[in-house]
Formats: structure tokens, C-alpha cells, sequence
């Protein structure tokens, strides 16, 4: 026991980083997770807690971060993700994406460890190139107010990629497209939690604009597998990881008004500004370089996603007031 490789896991709390948290510990890892519970949850954890291969810091990784004795890698997956989560949040946002990177890129430099961080196809911002190849530059608004959440992303790409060339230290980047399951949280705002809550509760659907934007959803192990091959790999430039399978917003709030079994009605508000037109990972690379592909339909994990939060519905209505 005591001669496992450790991982440390940022955000380990969170949706993804606790799923990630589960996989390690199933390869055999020691890990070690760091959160402020900002938006993530000790319920995401609770069931590794007192395992003797599994570590807990409640602790701000925007600030100082220490860890003691050897670490094989690192992955920095800290930081709000929503985007009601970040209007609500830009300052914190923008610093763990900025300092908080830094800080990981340097305990990575110390300890000689691999590191992973976790960007995002909003780096893309609302793309003018479809589907989005690592190689576009990307359409971002730097003071719109996504700008908070895209430039921190995309200056955490600049600085792990100069950590790279400059100091020689192992680098990832992983660029995320809209990711699901269980773990997200039921009032995270967005889309899939956001139209699954509602269609519970028997209120009507919040599509914003037309809902002619389109995004592509990728099942929560999918991803986690793709996060795990980059990782092993020894490719430090950027890659996609996302399902390329395309729907309308219109489209999946009629998926999930079916796949709930409830009459809900869809009622449309307001487009948020800057909110991208159209995403879609071209995953070549990742197919070519990981030999991964996602598996999951979006059938079987929104199946699954749906058990999830009825039973979270349930135990919420159950809990003392
Ligand atoms: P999440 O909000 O569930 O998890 C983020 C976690 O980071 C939370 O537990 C939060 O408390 C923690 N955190 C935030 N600031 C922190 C800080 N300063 N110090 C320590 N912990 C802090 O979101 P998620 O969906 O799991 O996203 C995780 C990562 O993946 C983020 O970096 C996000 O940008 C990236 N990502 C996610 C998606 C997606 O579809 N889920 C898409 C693209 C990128
Ligand atoms: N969206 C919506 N209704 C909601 C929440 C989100 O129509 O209640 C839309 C949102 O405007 C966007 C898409 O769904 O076009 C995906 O939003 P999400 O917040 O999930 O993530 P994004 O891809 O925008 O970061």
C-alpha cells in the first residue's frame, strides 16, 4: 500500500474530478484530492472517504499549494465549470485558471510529475470553423462574460505549453467538450441538469433563444477514459475529447421531455450573450493519437443520468427542512 504511485486530483470534489477520482484508485493509484467545495461536493466523494489510498485537502489551490513526498502526476481539474457558476464567480475563475494553474505547473516542476489540465472547447469561444480542430485559434470575447471563464482556459494552454517548452516538465492538455452523468449537480444551470430538474418537478423546459445552437454530449466515462489515455500518452499538445454526435438544444429538451415520461411544454427565454452558435469536436486526433473513441449512446447515459437525479430529487424532498 504504502509504495503507491500518487495522483494528485484538483477539483477532486467536482463532477468530472471525482469520477476521475474513482478511476485512479481502481488502477491502483494513491489519490490525493484537493477542493474548496466552491461548486463541488463532499457527496461525490463520500464513498472513498476512509480508504486508506485516498486523502482529502479542503483547501483553495488558487493559493499555495504543498504536497509532501513523491507525486507521478497531476491533474488540475479545479475550477467552476457551469456558466452560471462563473458569471457568479469571475473572479475566482479567472484566478484558478491563471494562479491556480501556475501553482500546479510549479509543485509539477518540484516533484518532477506528469500534469494534465483540463481546458475546454470554449476556448473555441463561439466558433467560426465547424467541426473545431485543435488547430483553430478560436472566436472570444475577452470582456464579454464568458471572456472570464475562455481566457483563463486559454491562458492555462499558454502557460502549460511554456512550462513545456521552457522547463521541460511532462505536459497535457485535455480540451473538453459538454460533458454529463451522474455527479452534476441538479442546479448547476446547465442544459442537462437544468431540463432533467425540470422536467421532474412538472415544470416547463427553459430553452434559451431558438434553440437552433447546437452541442454534442459526451458520457461521463467516456471522457474519463480519454482524460486516462491522454495522460499515459506522450503527446503534450492539445487534444479534443468529446463525442462528435450533434443535437439542437430544441432536440434534447424534447429527448429529455421523452426519456421522463412527463408532458412538459418547452418555454423559450432569452439567448445568453456570447452563447456559442455551434459545437462539435472533430476528434481525429484523439482517434489517432489515443486510439479512443466514445462508446456510450447518448440514449444509454441520459438513461442512466436520469436514475441519478431522481433518486437526488428524492433524498432532497426527504431531508429534514
Ligand atoms: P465542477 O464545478 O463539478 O467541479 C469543479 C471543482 O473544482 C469543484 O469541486 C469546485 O469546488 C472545485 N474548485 C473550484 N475552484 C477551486 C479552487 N480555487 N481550489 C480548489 N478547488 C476548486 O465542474 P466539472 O464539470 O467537474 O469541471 C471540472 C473541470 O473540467 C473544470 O476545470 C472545467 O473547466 C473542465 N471542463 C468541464 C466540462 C464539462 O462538460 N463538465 C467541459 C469542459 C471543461
Ligand atoms: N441552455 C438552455 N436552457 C437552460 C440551460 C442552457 O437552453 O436552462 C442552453 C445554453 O444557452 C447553451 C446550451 O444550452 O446554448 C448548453 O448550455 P450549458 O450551460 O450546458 O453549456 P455551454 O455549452 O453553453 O457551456
Amino acid at each position: 500500500m504504502a509504495n503507491k504511485e500518487k495522483v494528485l486530483i484538483t477539483g477532486g470534489a467536482g463532477f468530472l474530478g471525482s469520477h476521475l477520482c474513482d478511476r485512479f484508485l481502481a488502477e491502483g493509484y494513491h489519490v490525493i484530492a484537493m477542493d474548496n467545495l466552491l461548486t463541488g461536493s463532499m457527496d461525490n466523494i463520500e464513498h472513498l472517504m476512509g480508504r486508506s489510498d485516498f486523502e482529502f485537502y479542503h483547501c483553495d489551490v488558487s493559493k499555495f499549494v504543498h504536497v509532501p513526498g513523491e507525486l507521478k502526476y497531476i491533474l488540475h481539474f479545479a475550477s467552476p465549470a457551469s456558466p452560471i457558476d462563473y458569471l457568479k464567480m469571475p473572479i475566482q475563475t479567472l484566478k484558478v485558471g491563471s494562479l491556480g494553474t501556475h501553482n500546479l505547473l510549479g509543485l509539477a516542476k518540484a516533484k518532477n510529475a506528469r500534469i494534465l489540465v483540463a481546458s475546454t472547447s470554449e476556448i473555441y469561444g463561439d466558433p467560426m470553423v465547424h467541426p473545431q480542430k485543435e488547430d483553430y485559434w478560436g472566436n472570444v470575447n475577452p470582456v464579454g462574460p464568458r471572456g472570464v471563464y475562455d481566457e483563463a482556459k486559454r491562458f492555462q494552454e499558454a502557460m502549460t505549453m511554456a512550462y513545456h517548452t521552457f522547463h521541460g516538465v511532462e505536459t497535457r492538455i485535455v480540451r473538453i467538450f459538454n460533458t454529463y452523468g451522474p455527479r452534476m449537480r441538479l442546479n448547476d444551470g446547465r442544459a442537462l441538469p437544468a431540463f432533467i430538474s425540470q422536467a421532474l418537478r412538472g415544470e416547463d423546459l427553459t430553452v434559451f433563444g431558438d434553440g437552433s445552437q447546437t452541442r454534442s454530449f459526451c458520457y461521463v466515462s467516456d471522457l474519463v477514459d480519454g482524460i486516462y489515455r491522454l495522460l499515459l500518452s506522450d503527446h503534450p499538445q492539445p487534444v479534443n475529447v468529446g463525442n462528435p454526435q450533434e443535437i439542437t438544444i430544441k432536440q434534447f429538451a424534447e429527448e429529455i421531455i421523452k426519456l421522463t415520461g412527463t408532458d412538459q411544454k418547452i418555454v423559450y427565454k432569452p439567448l445568453p450573450k456570447d452563447d456559442p452558435k455551434q459545437r462539435r469536436p472533430d476528434i481525429t486526433k484523439a482517434q489517432e493519437v489515443l486510439g479512443w473513441e466514445p462508446k456510450v449512446e447518448r440514449s444509454d447515459g441520459l438513461k442512466v443520468t436520469l436514475e441519478y437525479f431522481k433518486e437526488k430529487i428524492l433524498k432532497g424532498q426527504q431531508a429534514p427542512a
